[in-house]
């Protein structure tokens, strides 16, 4: 049996003939770029998080740029990010000119660790981006009480997160901005890139509806230096009819868990994700942990089913970082899970043969 790490034939089939219709108004209607289908999608992308404002914008590592530029995050401040994170959180600080200022994660939920951002606080921490990683809320409380008390501004990196909540919250709701992504494999995805910025602050909102756009509100008048990072009305389209089916995508994964999870326990010495009190998961990524990790993934590989590693090389020992001067050892935990974490398929409309198959092969790895 063949298992792939994604297929998106599953859920497109289910709204394939949707798509084609809207694509054909769209391709009717001749306004491409924030016309009626993004005006929409932003009102009920909001409304999905219960909050004022969604921006959409060209991919989800400007959503994050633009979070950090309007607020004038620059040369000579730090921002705090988990030191697990994917790249792009890390990029987004380094666009402004600022400093990222690594903070290990819980090695329990792989999310930042609320109880050691305090430590990481000078008096130059303008913002804390708290990164919903493989699909869990982050402790969102927690990581509020030490931003409020230090005056700091979060933009939480939504990306994996979209659904997920923290005490009854979506994530994407919290922070002052929020960024997120809709790159075609995350839990909301679109034909292409997207993003989107989420917020409940007007003032804020305005400067991101601008920043997108040239630094323009009205055309050919300039108020900033502004970016060109727009949500196209095909994606846009296509985005309403997604969202649609989001909370049925993410229990329909969360099912999927559910098996591993039982499945697997008490296998080898596998570690499995755990989920914090409060939070919920939309297992973006199920992630799996074991000091077997090549050997499984290779195993796996000569039994058909395709493994992905998230991340192998944590952001403080990527060449690009080479400058800020890190070396192996300086976080230890972000270090470890690179060495040890597997992503195993999980998508919408995997077959119970293919959850089955892939739970069996993991347990004769073990057994051999
Ligand atoms: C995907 C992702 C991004 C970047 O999104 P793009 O749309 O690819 O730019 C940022 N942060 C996290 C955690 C992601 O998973």
């Amino acid at each position: 049996m063949k298992v792939p790490f994604v297929d998106f034939t599953p859920s497109n089939t289910q709204f394939r003939e949707r798509a084609i219709k809207t694509l054909e108004q769209v391709f009717d209607k001749g306004w491409y770029i924030l016309g009626e289908q993004v005006q929409q999608f932003e009102q009920e992308y909001a409304a999905f998080h219960k909050v004022k404002h969604c921006i959409g914008v060209a991919n989800g590592l400007d959503a994050l740029h633009i979070a950090l530029r309007i607020k004038g995050i620059t040369k000579g401040d730090e921002v705090i990010v988990p030191s697990n994170t994917y790249i792009a959180t890390v990029l987004s600080i380094s666009f402004v000119g600022a400093k990222p200022i690594f903070v290990e994660p819980n090695p329990d939920t792989y999310n930042l660790d609320p109880n050691r951002i305090e430590q990481a606080i000078t008096p130059n921490t303008k913002a804390i981006i708290p990164v919903h990683l493989y699909g869990q809320a982050c402790e969102m409380d927690a990581i509020m009480q030490v931003a409020n008390k230090h005056n700091l501004y979060v933009v939480e990196d939504n990306a994996q997160g979209q659904g997920a909540m923290y005490n009854g919250k979506k994530t994407g709701s919290f922070g002052q901005v929020n960024a997120t992504s809709f790159y075609p494999s995350k839990n909301l995805g679109a034909l292409g890139d997207a993003g989107a910025i989420t917020t409940d602050n007007d003032t804020l909102a305005y400067k991101c509806r601008v920043m997108r756009n040239y630094g323009s509100q009205k055309r050919y008048y300039n108020e900033v230096i502004g970016l060109n990072s727009r949500l196209d009305e095909v994606q846009a389209a296509l985005l309403r009819i997604k969202l649609q089916f989001l909370d049925k995508w993410n229990a329909e994964r969360n099912q999927i868990a559910q098996i591993y999870l039982n499945e697997l326990k008490n296998t080898g010495d596998i570690i499995l994700p755990i989920t914090a009190e409060k939070a919920t998961h939309i297992y973006h990524l199920f992630v799996i942990r074991t000091k077997h990790r090549d050997a499984l993934q290779e195993y796996l590989h000569t039994k058909g089913i395709q493994t992905v590693i998230h991340y192998p090389i944590p952001p403080h020992l990527q060449e690009c970082y080479q400058h800020l001067g890190y070396k192996k050892g300086d976080f230890p935990i972000a270090e470890e899970l690179a060495d040890t974490c597997l992503s195993l398929p999980i998508f919408v409309g995997m077959t119970q043969n293919q959850i089955q198959y892939v739970c069996d092969t993991i347990k004769n790895f073990f057994q051999n």
